[in-house]
């Protein structure tokens, strides 16, 4: 799986969070897109995967992430796992096109009417994304309806809020 350590969370800007205690906000058409994603793969029994862009900030609370966008790509998927395919990761990434303070704040992928939860692989992923730093995993079941996100916390991510922004 993906190994790209987000270590720009440390010197984020300070601003101060909009929504106390609140860890990852994302824009309403953000999560739509990511929703339309996982309906998408539903609809061909896969489950699906992709990135979450956007903005660490701190407070005295510590850090947080805004969503700008999510971006994915070919995917090597079935109704049980998700992987971005190798030979079009480095298309996704050259596609990435980061502004200035701009990173990967998260990562997003569907289950398939098992509910919502972090699977070992999952876990593993998320440790190789982020490495403990501040970082989110958003698991959508498009078939339960059902949205959640998790911490970083290595080997045992936290349930987090999240704030829809509209
Ligand atoms: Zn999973």
């Amino acid at each position: 799986m993906v190994s790209i350590i987000s270590g720009s969370s440390k010197d984020a800007e300070f601003r101060k969070r909009t929504v106390k205690a609140a860890k990852l906000f994302v824009p309403e058409f953000a999560l739509s897109l990511m929703a339309d994603h996982a309906d998408a793969g539903f609809d061909a029994d896969k489950e699906i995967m992709g990135l979450m862009i956007g903005r660490f900030y701190r407070d005295d609370d510590g850090t947080y992430a805004v969503v700008d966008r999510p971006v994915s790509s070919k995917l090597i998927s079935d109704r049980f796992s998700v992987r971005f395919d190798e030979s079009s990761m480095e298309e996704l990434f050259d596609s990435l096109e980061m502004d200035d303070g701009e990173s990967i704040v998260g990562w997003y992928h569907s289950h398939l009417d098992i509910g919502c939860f972090m699977s070992p692989t999952d876990i593993a992923t998320q440790n190789g994304l982020f490495g403990g730093e501040c970082g989110f995993a958003l698991v959508i079941d498009p078939v339960r309806k059902e949205i959640k996100v998790f911490d970083s916390t290595i080997d045992d991510p936290k349930p987090a809020d999240m704030v829809v922004l509209n």
